[in-house]
């Protein structure tokens, strides 16, 4: 099965194009399945740098919808990155699953409480308590039931030179959960476009997903695509890493996204 499960468009202000291009771009690559996921409206609109507004939900609806029809030949699925914030969990539930009827939920750790404010993942992991932090609330949004997988677990890889020790105690923690609840850990292609750390992208990092395949946790590969272009970049990497360490792939079936939910 071919699918890419994790992409953006432009309603999140820091990406480009809309559904219907990513489609497009997608029945050209060959895949049988493409999600469109952008970073999670909010009901209290917060963060709003880097999403839609929780006005724009109808439109994000009418968007998929008008892709659906114009691009009959691939399987569009209608899906959020959405923050792990357990405040967040009943309309994430109530609103986006079960009223809108969303077809999956991603679960992203972009931002942690850390000395009385929110901070951004993407910097502050090497603060003490920090890691810790991130680790649990990576570990909360899989045990919720809530998400079809979570994105670059291993997003730490910004914020560390080197592997060490509490590197691996936290990655074994995410991976025993991943594991114990079937959610499988995203190795996001969009780590290898970013600056180097310490010689090597950021992320996806090896020693973590070394770990993963230890524990015998499940894996799902995305580009995290924020412009049409992006589409299926860097796969080859990621599948490379993955068959080199042995990992349990998953595709659409695996995660419960088959084909009973097309008529949904
Ligand atoms: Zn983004
Ligand atoms: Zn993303």
């Amino acid at each position: 099965m071919k699918q890419e499960l994790h992409n953006h468009i432009y309603l999140c202000r820091h990406a480009v194009g809309t559904p219907l291009e990513l489609a497009r771009r997608g029945q050209k690559l060959g895949l049988e399945v493409i999600g469109i996921s952008d970073h999670a409206a909010l009901p209290d609109n917060r963060w709003p740098d880097i999403r839609m507004s929780y006005s724009e939900l109808d439109l994000y609806d009418q968007l998929i919808e008008d892709a659906k029809k114009a691009v009959p030949a691939i399987r569009i699925l209608k899906g959020f990155e959405c923050e792990g914030l357990p405040e967040y969990f009943t309309y994430y539930k109530e609103e986006l699953l079960e009223k809108r009827g969303f077809n999956y939920l991603i679960g992203s750790g972009h931002y942690i409480w850390l000395k009385n404010q929110w901070q951004s993942s993407f910097s502050c992991l090497n603060q003490p308590q920090a890691l810790e932090l991130y680790t649990e609330q990576l570990v909360g949004m899989i045990e919720s039931g809530l998400f079809a997988f979570i994105a670059h677990p291993d997003l730490f890889g910004l914020c560390f030179e080197s592997w060490n020790l509490r590197l691996e105690t936290a990655a074994k923690a995410i991976a025993q959960a991943s594991k114990a609840k079937g959610v499988p850990l995203e190795i996001n292609g969009n780590g290898y476009w970013r600056n180097p750390v310490g010689g090597r992208a950021p992320f996806p990092w090896a020693s973590f997903w070394e770990v993963v395949a230890q524990v015998g946790a499940p894996v799902v590969i995305n580009s995290d695509a924020h412009s049409p272009d992006q589409l299926g970049q860097n796969k080859k990497q990621s599948l490379a890493l993955a068959q080199n360490l042995g990992l349990t792939l998953w595709g659409v079936q695996e995660l419960g996204l088959g084909k009973s939910l097309q008529a949904g």
